[in-house]
């Protein structure tokens, strides 16, 4: 008999699969690390799985014990499938733009929701910040990961998903190209490949425009789960060599190609790490391997990015052969 124990046994070993036609034109090889085939859906599973495991060693989570994050999606995920298995209470605090279609994943996985109003001050009392503080120092045994500072997150990736694709690409990798949230997929991974390459792996981030980390100063975007509007802990700085700033019209055009042309139905960061990712490789030369994280799949955006109406509502659709697949399509 072959089988795993449980399901946080399946985190991590993702494939890689080559983008074929969407690197048309380009001769370098461009590679793709599918995080959606992580059993929480995401690349998230990682982060939760190491911090969960970490907290109980130092003894921050004990039996009993109940997880309290502000989150509303793939990390949620992550943390609700490892604290099953481990017998934790989860209590998530999310905005209430949220859709109910999120929440209900969360509560799916036996997690708690706690919904606060969107538009108040962070620092007012309602805010998702401050009622998930209040809930951790309230909740008897309760723990906040806190994935913005918990430095678990980096590492997760230094130990996994870098040495993971290094080992994939038999040492041949020679940029790695992610979108940058908490910054812990870029910082992590980027660490390692640099290490072992002694400083030869370019690592290259992809950012929303109007996001700090390519200059912005928070201006609202549409992309899910990247750019910030501060710099968390969480980013090393001087990991990136460079940083390629993408718009949302972009990203959610490549992220309907990934679709439509690879197969691969995946979330909105995953077309715009693609979009960095073409443009390094059209730079490279032909011997070039570019490996592009692409950190969850597309499900969760049907009504948004795969939903025409959506699209157009934006401004997103504009172009001839955009609108003659979905005519096409009908
Ligand atoms: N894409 C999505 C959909 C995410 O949820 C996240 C995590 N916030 C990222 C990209 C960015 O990853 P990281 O936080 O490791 O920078």
């Amino acid at each position: 008999m072959r089988y795993y124990d449980n399901v946080v046994e399946l985190i991590g070993h993702t494939p890689l699969v080559r983008l074929r036609n969407v690197s048309a034109g380009i001769e370098a090889t461009v590679l793709a690390k599918i995080e959606y085939f992580n059993p929480g859906g995401s690349v998230k599973d990682r982060i939760a799985l190491r911090m969960v495991e970490d907290a109980e060693k130092t003894g921050l989570l004990r039996p009993g014990g109940t997880i309290v994050e502000p989150t509303s999606g793939n990390t949620g995920v992550g943390l609700a499938l490892v604290a099953q298995l481990k017998g934790y209470r989860c209590v998530f605090v999310c905005p209430d733009k949220v859709s109910e279609d999120k929440q209900n994943v969360l509560r799916a996985y036996g997690a708690e929701v706690v919904e606060c109003p969107t538009a108040v001050d962070p620092k007012d009392p309602r805010s998702y910040y401050s009622v998930s503080d209040r809930l951790a120092r309230e909740i008897p045994l309760a723990w906040k990961p806190d994935q913005y500072s918990n430095i678990n997150n980096p590492i997760s990736h230094y130990e996994t998903t870098g040495p993971e694709i290094w080992e994939q690409t038999a040492g041949k990798v020679t940029h790695f190209v992610a979108g940058v949230g908490t910054g812990g997929t870029i910082s992590g991974v980027g660490k390692y490949l640099k290490e072992v390459s002694n400083g030869a792996v370019k690592i290259i981030g992809a950012d929303p425009e109007g996001s700090v980390y390519s200059g912005g100063t928070g201006r609202p975007y549409l992309v899910e789960g990247v750019g910030e509007d501060f710099w968390p802990t969480t980013y090393d700085r001087t990991i990136t060599d460079d940083i390629v700033e993408v718009s949302d019209k972009e990203s959610f055009a490549l992220t309907r190609r990934l679709a439509r042309e690879e197969g691969l139905l995946v979330g909105g960061s995953c077309g715009m790490a693609v979009v960095a990712a073409l443009k390094v490789a059209a730079e490279a030369g032909p011997d070039a391997v570019v490996v592009v994280l692409l950190p969850d799949g597309g499900r969760g955006y049907l009504s948004k990015i795969f939903n025409d109406d959506w699209m157009a509502r934006y401004g997103f659709l504009a172009t001839g052969s955009d609108t003659e697949a979905t005519v096409g399509d009908v």
